[in-house]
Order: C-alpha cells, then sequence, then structure tokens
C-alpha cells in the first residue's frame, strides 16, 4: 500500500478515473485521521450534526415565518426545545457506549487501507446506487420483521416511533439494536460491492444525509424524492408518514419494495393534515 503509487489505469475510462484522482490524494493526505479508530465515530457524529443543523435552524424558523410552514409536513407539529434535546442526549449517549466499541472492533478486525488510485467517477457512482438499493432492501426486510412480530416491535423498534410527526433529530433517535443493525447493513453494503474506500465513504455521507432527510419533517423543491423521476423514490413525506400511520411505508428511502409488498402509501397532499393519530 505504501511507496510510489501505481498509476497505471487499466481497463476503464482514463479520464473518468483522473477526475477523482485530487481529490483522493487530498484523502491520503488524512491517513493517520483515517487510520485512527476515532474516525469512524467522529465522522458519523459530525456528518449527522452537520446534516440536522439546518432542519433544526429551519424547526425554529417556521415557527416564526408564516412562508415556511408550507414546506411542513405535518404543519401543526412542532418540535420542542426539550423533544430536541432529548434526541441529542439520546444520540450522543449511544455513540459513546454503543457505536464508539463496536467501530473500534471493526477497525481492528478490517484495517483500513487506502490504495493510491482513485475511483472510477461512473463506477463510484453506480456503486453508491447499489449500496442505498442494498441497504433499502436489507432495512425494508428488517423493518417488516420488527412491525409484524409485536414482540420485536414492542423491545427494539417501539423507540423510534415515539415521534409521530418526525424531526432532524429522532432520526437516530432509537434503540441500540437498532442502530447496531442500520450500522451493520451500512458497512455490509460496500463489503459486498468491494467498493473503494472513496465510494464506501461517499456512501456513508449519503445514507447519514439521506436518513436525516428522511426525518426532516420537510418537503422542500429540492428534496430528493423531488430530484429522482417516476416516483422511484419516497423520501421524508414517505418516511413521515410511516410514523404517523405505521403500517405503511417500511422501505426507508425507495418505494419498489413497498409497492411489490402491498404496503406502500402516499403522503396526504394538500394541508398535510393527518387522517388519524395512532394511539401505539
Ligand atoms: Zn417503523
Ligand atoms: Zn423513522
Amino acid at each position: 500500500t505504501s511507496g510510489k503509487p501505481n498509476r497505471e489505469i487499466p481497463h476503464c475510462d482514463r479520464q473518468s478515473v483522473l477526475a477523482l484522482q485530487p481529490l483522493w490524494d487530498f484523502v491520503r493526505t488524512q491517513e493517520a485521521l483515517i487510520k485512527s479508530p476515532f474516525f469512524p465515530v467522529l465522522f458519523s457524529f459530525t456528518l449527522y450534526a452537520a446534516f440536522c443543523l439546518p432542519f433544526v435552524a429551519l424547526d425554529f424558523f417556521s415557527t416564526r415565518v408564516p412562508a415556511l410552514k408550507k414546506y411542513k409536513i405535518q404543519p401543526q407539529m412542532s418540535p420542542t426545545l426539550g423533544m430536541m434535546v432529548l434526541c441529542v442526549v439520546q444520540t450522543i449517549y449511544h455513540h459513546i457506549v454503543c457505536i464508539f466499541p463496536v467501530t473500534v472492533a471493526h477497525w481492528y478486525w478490517r484495517p483500513v487501507s487506502l490504495p493510491a488510485l482513485a475511483p472510477d467517477l461512473s463506477k463510484l457512482f453506480l456503486d453508491v446506487i447499489i449500496c442505498l438499493l442494498l441497504f433499502d432492501f436489507f432495512y425494508f426486510l428488517w423493518h417488516l420483521l420488527h412491525h409484524k412480530v409485536p414482540w420485536l416491535y414492542k423491545n427494539f423498534h417501539k423507540v423510534h416511533h415515539k415521534h409521530v410527526s418526525t424531526f432532524a433529530l429522532s432520526t437516530q433517535y432509537a434503540s441500540v439494536w437498532e442502530l447496531l443493525w442500520l450500522g451493520f447493513f451500512a458497512a455490509v453494503s460496500p463489503v459486498l460491492l468491494k467498493c473503494h474506500p472513496l465510494t464506501e465513504m461517499t456512501f456513508f455521507i449519503t445514507n447519514i444525509w439521506l436518513s436525516v432527510e428522511d426525518h426532516s419533517g420537510y418537503d422542500l423543491p429540492w428534496s430528493t424524492h423531488k430530484l429522482v423521476p417516476w416516483g422511484l423514490y419516497g423520501g421524508a413525506p414517505h418516511h413521515d408518514l410511516h410514523h404517523l400511520k405505521f403500517k405503511f411505508n417500511y422501505a426507508p428511502y425507495f418505494t419498489h419494495w413497498d409497492r411489490l409488498f402491498g404496503t406502500l402509501s402516499h403522503a396526504v397532499s394538500g394541508d398535510g393534515a393527518p387522517a388519524k393519530t395512532p394511539k401505539e
């Protein structure tokens, strides 16, 4: 892995490989940081906090600026400061007592290696999409199982359903069991595809962003589900409806599994008022 970087590029498009080389060269200058056992937990927590922040600001302003309310999926609901603080405290606690030890174990068993060459840009793009599809599939199955088996729901998934109306900081408000499985599904997807470390990082960043956006409680003009055509991607309205109605939309991102299993439900358009507030 060390010594002179091998710049020979076999088989694939030279232009596409070279596109990411400067970025990858920069990432490699941070090798000491990336190879530290603290890196995964710092990386995931920092990104999570950074992605939540704009939505927290939006939550603050949308209660004061009426024009912003129209972007809220459930305009009548706003998270209180107490709800947000509770989520932050729980997230920090879980990162320290659970995610940190697990990522250190992962770091020990699967040491990070940083190859000299950057991945091919089109391959990176394709791999990230496949990773997202795999993650979506794994979580769909896990999620469905944890709704269909009452014992599993009660003990492991109910915590995440505390919030009937989602907000960014409620994304990781979940049991340790659920967080560990989410982490496992995210970690295993790029391993299965033998992804380049830069692809793996891009997937993690995308995955954290999409999970926060899913729970943001906002349907913004640039939201991912508006950018993906043909309703293939459910996004925030889709997942918010899962929190509201429980029996629909088990896949976190895409809509094909729910469509196939007959569990797809589309968000109520217009004023976004919920049809019925579930009791459990
Ligand atoms: Zn659920
Ligand atoms: Zn959720």
